[in-house]
């Protein structure tokens, strides 16, 4: 499946950004997701907890334990902690980050069950509405941001952004 849900205009996220920072998991189609991360606070308290959290979830969701798996993501929770420490964005981040791994089984389609997006400007719940494209546009519920309450395009980008600033491997992903 990696490569399979690219975002791309095909894939349904027709953004300009996208050709820069291509992802593999569909983020977009994730983001209306119900999940909470951390008892539903915007930001965990330590990078140890949100590692916790990923494992636990992971042992509930798989019959099997996987250490190096634990230790990957352990790993990559704390660089990206420095970067942005939204619980939210950090876990669309990480699970793009895992699904990248070359020796490990790439299943992260489960880490986007316990995920829930928030309105970047004042950590609202979102709202979805269908668009055009057939993917939902969230939108703030708080009505931020007065008239303009689309946040789908800065969700996008906060996830994306996260991402380079914090693996710095944009170089070595193929462009389609
Ligand atoms: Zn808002």
């Amino acid at each position: 499946m990696k490569g399979a849900h690219k975002f791309s205009p095909n894939s349904g996220a027709p953004l300009s950004r996208d050709r820069r920072y291509p992802g593999t998991i569909p983020l977009r189609e994730a983001l209306d997701g119900s999940g909470e991360l951390s008892n539903g606070k915007l930001v965990s308290d330590t990078a140890t907890a949100l590692a916790r959290y990923f494992k636990r979830m992971h042992q509930r969701r798989h019959t099997h334990e996987d250490a190096e798996l634990y230790q990957a993501a352990a790993l990559a929770i704390k660089r990206l902690r420095e970067h942005d420490p939204w619980d939210c964005w950090l876990w669309y981040a990480l699970a793009e980050r895992l699904h990248r791994r070359d020796d490990v089984d790439a299943d992260v389609a489960w880490m986007l069950d316990h995920v829930e997006a928030r309105c970047p400007r004042c950590g609202s719940r979102l709202q979805y509405e269908p668009s055009v494209s057939g993917y939902a546009n969230a939108k703030c519920a708080s009505s931020c941001g007065a008239g303009h309450t689309d946040r789908t395009v800065e969700i996008v980008e906060r996830v994306l952004d996260l991402y380079a600033d914090t693996f710095d491997e944009i170089d070595r992903i193929t462009l389609f």
